[in-house]
């Protein structure tokens, strides 16, 4: 199947069944809107059964061989899927870091683990990604986190994370610690987030929400099964996530039809300077859907989703920084309000920061698809300059 005749069959299936999928309610501007632990639980329970359904109609991952539940249709299914499923509102968001970025470095790193991937393409197990740590975040090369391998093999995980989102709710855990020195000493594994030593506790938000937590990890013994890809790969590993993190960037999160309808509402839109930050959004939301259907392009022809996905995550940042500026605008003194929109207008910072900064996606840029000399050997050669003069 084509990448356009994959995208025209899921629209087609969604169109009758996501309807009975979708939860009450507009869908959330931002993914901080707070929750009570019963409404939480409720969309988890939602997730689960939506990707549940997809997985029996062979759409949870279509990518996948159809006995793992997809329909062999390479990587481009998966993204195609993404955008016809993103037309519709349904509990996926909970499950992105699972299918987007676990799913596939499992299948890219450890493809023998199927019973692993199975559950997960079912909604089985949810998974969050326990990279972060406090002092280390954008710089993985500083993970302080470590595994020790006793002697029968399993190994003995002590450290802490944070920024996990929705550690709280997680059934799994994708880790990645300290067996060694330097790259090289860096090893990826799954853990159970209800084993004996892991403690979850949440950090609340400006806006109420508490979706990301801290996790003390204290004596965690995992079995020898638990690493993924070979012990001291890890570096490598969390690269193919970190670049299937931004296949997943696309312009649902800058909410230019929201923004709209209220300055709509508040007879705003013939003011010139809510107009021209309308605009501004709309531009940049514009650009988002371009650079997507890019390397949507690019991986239906067969290529690694790339260092270009850095590209498209800076003009997403750029793209949610002009929308608080717009809802900013657009609400004026009610600002702050318990609304939406102002929810949205305090959390954009977290949902530009979310998958690495600016300042990291704009290196990656100059170091890899622009050619540009790296950083340190920049850094060098300002050093040698400022002697020489
Ligand atoms: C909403 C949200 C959800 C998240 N969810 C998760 C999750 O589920 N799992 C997880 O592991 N992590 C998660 N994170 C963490 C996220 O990956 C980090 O916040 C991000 O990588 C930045 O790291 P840091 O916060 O430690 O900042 P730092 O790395 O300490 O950076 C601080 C500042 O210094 C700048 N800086 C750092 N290094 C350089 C450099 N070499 N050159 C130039 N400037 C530099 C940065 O751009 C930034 O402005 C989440 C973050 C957010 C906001």
């Amino acid at each position: 199947m084509s990448t356009a005749e994959v995208a025209s069959a899921a629209a087609e299936w969604l169109a009758r069944h996501a309807p009975a999928h979708e939860p009450p309610g507009p869908p959330p501007l931002t993914p901080f809107e707070p929750m009570s632990a019963e409404a939480e639980r409720d969309l988890v329970t939602r997730g689960r059964r939506w990707q549940a359904h997809k997985a029996a109609h062979g759409w949870a991952a279509p990518s996948l061989p159809a006995e793992l539940g997809g329909r062999d249709g390479g990587r481009a299914a998966d993204v195609a899927f993404w955008d016809a499923e993103s037309r519709h509102h349904l509990p996926t968001h909970l499950f992105e870091v699972t299918t987007r970025m676990v799913l596939p470095t499992l299948v890219h790193w450890a493809p023998e683990k199927t019973a692993d991937i199975t559950r997960l393409v079912r909604g089985e197990d949810l998974w969050c990604q326990l990279f972060s740590e406090p002092g280390c975040g954008s710089d993985l090369a500083a993970i302080r986190t470590r595994a020790v391998r006793r002697d029968d093999g399993r190994w003995v995980v002590d450290g802490q994370k944070v920024w996990t989102s929705w550690a709280h709710l997680a059934d799994r855990g994708y880790l990645l610690a300290r067996t060694g020195g330097g790259h090289a000493g860096l090893t990826a594994f799954a853990i159970d987030m209800a084993a004996p030593g892991v403690e979850v506790r949440p950090i609340v938000q400006a806006t109420g929400a508490a979706t990301f937590n801290e996790v003390f990890l204290d004596g965690v013994v995992l079995p020898p099964e638990a690493v993924i890809g070979p012990p001291g790969a890890g570096w490598k590993v969390a690269l193919t996530t970190l670049m299937n993190e931004r296949l997943a960037v696309g312009p649902d999160q800058i909410p230019f039809a929201a923004l709209r309808d209220e300055a709509g509402a508040r007879g705003s839109l013939a003011d010139p300077d809510i107009a021209a930050a309308l605009g501004a959004v709309r531009a940049r939301r514009r650009i988002v859907e371009q650079l997507r259907r890019g390397m949507l392009r690019a991986v239906s022809e067969g290529a690694d989703p790339g260092p270009e996905g850095s590209v498209a995550k800076l003009c997403l940042a750029d793209g949610v920084r002009a929308a608080a500026e717009a809802a900013r605008a657009i609400l004026g003194a009610d600002l702050g309000t318990e609304s939406p929109l102002s929810r949205f207008a305090l959390s954009w910072p977290g949902i530009k920061n979310a998958g690495g900064t600016d300042e990291i996606q704009k290196s990656i840029v100059a170091d890899r698809v622009l050619g540009l000399p790296r950083e340190r050997e920049r850094r060098e050669e300002d050093h040698r300059a400022r002697r020489r003069r």
